[in-house]
């Protein structure tokens, strides 16, 4: 009996092991291992894999050829071992933290962050018992105070957000080290073309990758590059939980990944022309990018990062508070009002609103985030293009 056109199509173009064909030739591109799952021959096979005895893959939560390829990819650009990668950045940064402590422990971190990781520090880890305290990371002897028999993390970014700060991490590398703490350092609006926080002495970093490192707005993702020894309590976090990074984004990254460098190149010129334009400007009250000469932290950053960059990101106060930030970005026609950032378009976001809007009144004051902080993506254009529409924009206040 001839089967039947829905079981032939059931049973055909199976990927059997017996059926991969000896070719002469693969692939340029790595294929998108889209498979949520993978099949055996036999019982022992299994076996085999999960003895770690024979290479191959059984649930892609687990691992997927794809995702690993990726992470490798990323393992080589922050220039550590091991890779992983996740879902999204707070996915990263969050298994990073969580293989690290236990109940009742602490963690020292610089007060100016990406808003999701402080909520999390501030109103999440405290329902385990893990309490935070946010301490001064421009002075070393007020980090080091901060620590307590039970610390177990030093947190920060490699550039802060929104306000652009930079921290020596080798100093505070060192310091976590002689109190037997690991340093997590979330390097997502550096990315690994501007620092490499593991070089500096950070156990861990984590990137949200759907940022530089996707930078096209079509990927959400994370990413975390550690040793060997930190991977493992990572990786099985990241299986029981299960935020791992689809296939398709894995292969997505791939070849983001190929022009990162390119990009963030450009991406810090633009940004250090449109800084030098804001700073000039009567309508803009203080600048905030770490390749000012004017900036407090440009000496450590030119120290830090590579070849003069300090990335895209890039922060101003308006003046007229709420009302001038809000005019502002009516005023624009091209560059949008996107609360994420790293694209190849210019951006802007408003962090009082979005980003940071776990931060409340007082914790704005304190770290220095006003109602006319506005945060700034620079983009690929032309950098004459982006200084002029800001230009009409701020004219028209
Ligand atoms: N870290 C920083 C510095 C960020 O700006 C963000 C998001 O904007 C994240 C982490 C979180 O990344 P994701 O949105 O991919 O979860």
């Amino acid at each position: 009996m001839s089967k039947s056109l829905q079981t032939t199509m059931v049973q055909s173009g199976v990927h059997s092991l017996a059926e991969v064909p000896a070719y002469v030739s693969v692939p340029k591109v790595p294929p998108i291992y889209m498979s949520s799952v993978f099949s055996f021959d036999d019982v022992p096979s299994l076996d085999a894999v999960y003895a770690k005895e024979a290479p191959g893959y059984v649930y892609s939560r687990d691992g997927n050829p794809g995702t690993d390829y990726t992470a490798s990819m990323i393992a080589e650009a922050e220039g550590g071992e091991c890779g992983l990668v996740f879902g999204s950045g707070m996915a990263a940064i969050l298994q990073s933290i969580i293989a690290n402590i236990g109940m009742g422990d602490h963690i020292v971190s610089s007060p100016v962050l990406y808003g999701g990781v402080y909520n999390y520090l501030k109103n999440e880890a405290t329902r385990f018992g893990v309490e935070t305290t946010f301490a001064d990371f421009t002075d070393m002897a007020a980090v080091e105070a901060a620590i307590k028999p039970n610390t177990k993390i030093l947190y920060t970014e490699t550039i802060t957000n929104p306000l652009m700060e930079v921290f020596d991490l080798k100093a505070i590398a060192d310091i976590a080290h002689k109190h037997g703490c690991k340093l997590i350092v979330d390097n997502t609006f550096a990315s690994p073309a501007v620092c490499k926080p593991l070089e500096l002495g950070a156990d861990i970093v984590a990137d949200s990758s759907t940022k530089y490192m996707g930078g096209h707005s079509d990927i959400t993702g994370g990413a975390v590059v550690t040793s060997p020894d930190n991977i493992a309590a990572i990786k099985r976090g990241l299986a029981m939980y299960g935020p791992v990074m689809s296939p398709f984004d894995a292969w997505l990254m791939a070849r983001s990944l190929r022009t990162m460098d390119m990009r963030v190149a450009r991406h810090s010129d633009n940004a250090l022309k449109v800084a030098e334009f804001l700073e000039k400007n009567p309508k803009i009250e203080k600048v905030h990018y770490p390749g000012l000469a004017s900036s407090p932290y440009h000496d450590l950053a030119m120290k830090m990062f590579f070849k003069g960059r300090c990335g895209g990101m890039l922060s101003a106060d308006i003046a007229g508070g709420e009302k001038g930030a809000s005019d502002f970005i009516k005023n624009l026609k091209h560059i949008k009002f996107v609360p994420s950032l790293a694209s190849y378009t210019t951006s802007l976001s408003y962090p009082a609103k979005t980003s940071h809007r776990a931060y409340n009144e007082e914790e704005l004051k304190a770290a220095g985030i006003t109602m006319g902080t506005l945060r700034f993506s620079i983009g690929l254009e032309e950098p004459e293009d982006i200084i002029a529409e800001f230009d009409e924009a701020l004219n028209k206040l």
